[in-house]
């Protein structure tokens, strides 16, 4: 059996994916990105392929993507993670929802990407410039409430208030403005919902720039958080579709462009000879 790997660098988490001749997902592997990219994207997919039991000889193509993707030199290729993001949420999706718009929330950054009825890319908008609407702030938030970030999920659907407005549009300041809420004895649980709710506002200014596109589909670390997809869909009044593994469809995407590339490879070869 030969296989094909995806490997999403991202500013916090490398990301790794693998799927068979068929393009299955046989299966993924998820670590810090830490501050050495290369090395760890080198040991996590050696890791993984360790756990499955594979020979390295018979992983055949892998495609980079994400952030440091250009840092992987063993790659055979490398594409966008927009690119990878869409391939991969057409596939993680399959029958059960025809995906036109996706909603990415990364580390550091928010994406919201328009695919047309083929799952063609036909625009997208990116927020890198703040880190307000990105997991860095849920991270930063988690953080100062004492919390874990996989913990706000939970912690949301525990408020039994409504939401506090978080107004600040900066992460910086939102810090302060928590910490402020905190002191005015405001529940942790509520805070915990207005955080969410100010980045589902925020990401859906966002997603208005490429147009709102029924066949929603959310996906990146913060689509873990079961408090913010809640969120999202009560400001969108639409209903959102989460893969089973949310944070490693752009590998996933990767992955599966891996396994196109090399048949396309194959077939040119047996062509030319
Ligand atoms: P990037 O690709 O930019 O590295 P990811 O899509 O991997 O980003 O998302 C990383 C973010 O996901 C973290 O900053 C964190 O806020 C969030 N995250 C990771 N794991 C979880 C979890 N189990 N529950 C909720 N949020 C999570």
């Amino acid at each position: 059996m030969k296989y094909f790997a995806g490997i999403d660098i991202g500013s916090t988490a490398i990301k790794v994916a693998l799927v068979d001749e068929s393009k299955q997902l046989v299966g993924h592997k998820i670590s810090a990105s830490g501050s050495m990219f290369y090395k760890y994207a080198k040991q996590s997919l050696k890791e993984m392929l360790e756990e499955l039991s594979i020979d390295e000889k018979d992983l055949v193509y892998t495609v980079s993507t994400g952030y440091g993707r250009k840092l992987f030199k063993e790659a055979d290729e490398n594409i966008s993670e927009i690119t990878a993001n869409a391939i991969g949420a057409v596939a993680a999706a399959g029958q059960n929802c025809e995906i036109k718009t996706i909603i990415n929330i990364g580390g550091q950054d928010s994406k919201a990407i328009s695919l047309d009825s083929e799952g063609n890319v036909v625009n997208f908008a990116m927020n890198d410039r703040c880190a307000a609407g990105t997991g860095k702030f849920l991270d930063v938030v988690a953080m100062n409430l004492e919390l874990e970030v996989d913990e706000l999920g939970e912690c949301h659907f525990k408020s039994e208030g409504t939401p506090l407005a978080i107004n600040s549009t900066c992460a910086v300041f939102a810090e302060s403005e928590i910490i402020g809420l905190l002191g005015n004895n405001h529940s942790v649980e509520d805070i915990v919902a207005g955080v969410h709710y100010s980045i589902a506002k925020r990401v859906i200014k966002l997603v208005k720039r490429v147009g709102i596109k029924e066949g929603i589909y959310f996906d990146g670390g913060p689509a873990l958080n079961g408090g913010l997809v809640y969120a999202i869909e009560n400001e969108l009044g639409k209903e959102i579709f989460i893969p089973e593994f949310p944070q490693i469809t752009t590998s996933y995407g990767a992955a599966i462009l891996a396994h196109e590339s090399y048949e396309y490879e194959i077939t040119n070869k047996d062509e030319d000879n």
